[in-house]
């Protein structure tokens, strides 16, 4: 399967994502939490106009799950999904508000002090994952389908095995180095305060599930 490569502009802040020497890393939870939020707020809005859809309340979540062995942190919501048009289109180029607000601030800088004050999006996921892996189902398609990339140099779009409509997204997490701890991100009282931080005001339940072994 062939690599594809992002769009020149995803690739500069991608890289400054990868590279960042960043204090405020967690902030790729915030990210990818009001991302899945959005997502359920898609699906919600659209059942409420659609009486062939059936809501079932306890039936939109986010779940936040950490696999210390596997060094996985894995974000799941019961969204709208994406295609495979969708997970080519939004994640292999730039086209969000956010990121690009944070892109033209920061031209003429290097970026480290400011991330932290703008949505800057999926990519963030770069800051503490080595591999970031996107298995997704849109409501409607009988397909899942799979993006993963390790980084700057592409992404790979594959089919893929899921049951139920949503988005899973599973972050490898980074080996420690010297000077950057990213276990913490595998740690359940790490993963609850910043969950507890950032997500006040997000209206679906956040379920956590801690593997500690
Ligand atoms: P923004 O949220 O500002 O649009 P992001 O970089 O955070 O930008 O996300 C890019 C796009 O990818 C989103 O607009 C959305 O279309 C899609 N996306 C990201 N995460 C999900 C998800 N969990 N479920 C469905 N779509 C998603
Ligand atoms: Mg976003």
């Amino acid at each position: 399967m062939s690599k594809k490569e992002f769009k020149a502009e995803s690739k500069r802040l991608l890289e400054m994502m990868i590279n960042s020497i960043y204090t405020q890393r967690e902030i790729f939870l915030r990210e990818l939490i009001s991302n899945a939020s959005d997502a359920i707020d898609k699906i919600y809005y659209k059942a409420l106009a659609d009486e062939g859809l059936v809501f079932n309340k306890e039936d939109y979540y986010i779940k936040v799950t950490a696999d210390k062995a596997s060094r996985t942190l894995t974000i799941s919501d019961t969204g709208i999904g994406m295609t495979q048009e969708e997970l080519e289109n939004n994640l292999g180029i730039i086209a969000n508000s956010g990121s690009f607000a944070f892109k033209k601030d920061n031209e003429a800088k290097d970026g480290h002090n400011i991330i932290g004050q703008f949505g800057v999006g999926f990519y963030s996921a770069f800051m503490v994952a080595e591999d970031v892996t996107v298995i997704s189902k849109a409501l409607g398609s009988d397909q899942a389908y799979k993006w993963e990339s390790q980084g700057a140099d592409g992404y790979t779009i594959e089919p893929a095995e899921k049951d139920a409509v949503g988005t899973e997204i599973i972050l490898k997490i980074k080996a420690n180095t010297e000077e950057d701890n990213y276990d913490e991100f595998l740690e359940e009282y790490r993963l609850k305060s910043i969950v507890k931080k950032y997500s006040d005001f997000i209206r679906f339940p956040i379920k956590m599930d801690i593997t500690s072994s």
